[in-house]
């Protein structure tokens, strides 16, 4: 999935993506297709529209693409049980688009992308990260090793591993060979803030 070609491409009833500044004046009147377009398409709300409008929408889009199903109206839904998470749990590259829709289909256009420069360049680093198969960050909050795939994380325990990495372990002061994880397979080490991970995928729950 090219989702930078996702993001540019156009949408909105045939009206000019991306480029225009002009603002409607919202009456009872009601712009886009129900399900993709943002609450300031809603009719009678006091918001303007903007580029911003259009990255809602192209998200939701590229939601709708990737699932094969269709859209669905208001924001937080794609944080929980909408979230690629649950309903692609099988495919955790997709995983990696959690990303742009953190800033695209969020109620407030001051949580959403400024422009769209800023969502292309987002959505090139979402590719690398599918392209390159790197794990997303609800994987990375496993046990499961994210270099080999296979092995699970865990503690060193004095039998085994800590003889195997007795040179590494040595330039490590006490506190940080407490935290370090080391792969049963492949034995990589790995060390990480797992409170603030958590942290940042509770947040990810709590947008709308
Ligand atoms: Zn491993």
């Amino acid at each position: 999935m090219d989702a930078g070609s996702v993001v540019e491409a156009r949408f909105h009833d045939n009206r000019p993506f991306l480029q225009t500044s002009e603002h409607h004046t919202s009456t009872a009147e009601h712009l886009g297709t129900h399900g993709f377009r943002a609450p300031e398409c809603e009719g009678y709300n006091q918001w303007s529209q903007d580029p911003r409008t259009d990255l809602y929408s192209a998200a939701k889009v590229l939601w709708a693409m990737v699932t094969n199903d269709p859209g669905f109206t208001r924001e937080e839904v794609v944080f929980n049980q909408l979230s690629l998470v649950f309903w692609l749990k099988d495919a955790p590259m997709t995983w990696h688009f959690q990303r742009i829709f953190e800033k695209s289909i969020r109620h407030s256009l001051s949580d959403r992308y400024r422009n769209a420069d800023e969502a292309i360049k987002d959505a090139l680093f979402v590719r690398e990260a599918i392209v390159g198969r790197f794990p997303p960050l609800e994987m990375l909050a496993t046990e499961i090793c994210p270099i080999c795939g296979t092995g699970t994380l865990g503690q060193f325990s004095d039998k085994n591993d800590e003889a195997l990495c007795e040179q590494f372990l040595e330039n490590l002061s006490l506190r940080k060979r407490q935290g370090a994880l080391v792969c049963s397979y492949c034995y990589h080490v790995s060390i990480r803030n797992q409170a603030l991970l958590e942290k940042r995928l509770e947040r990810r729950k709590q947008m709308r």
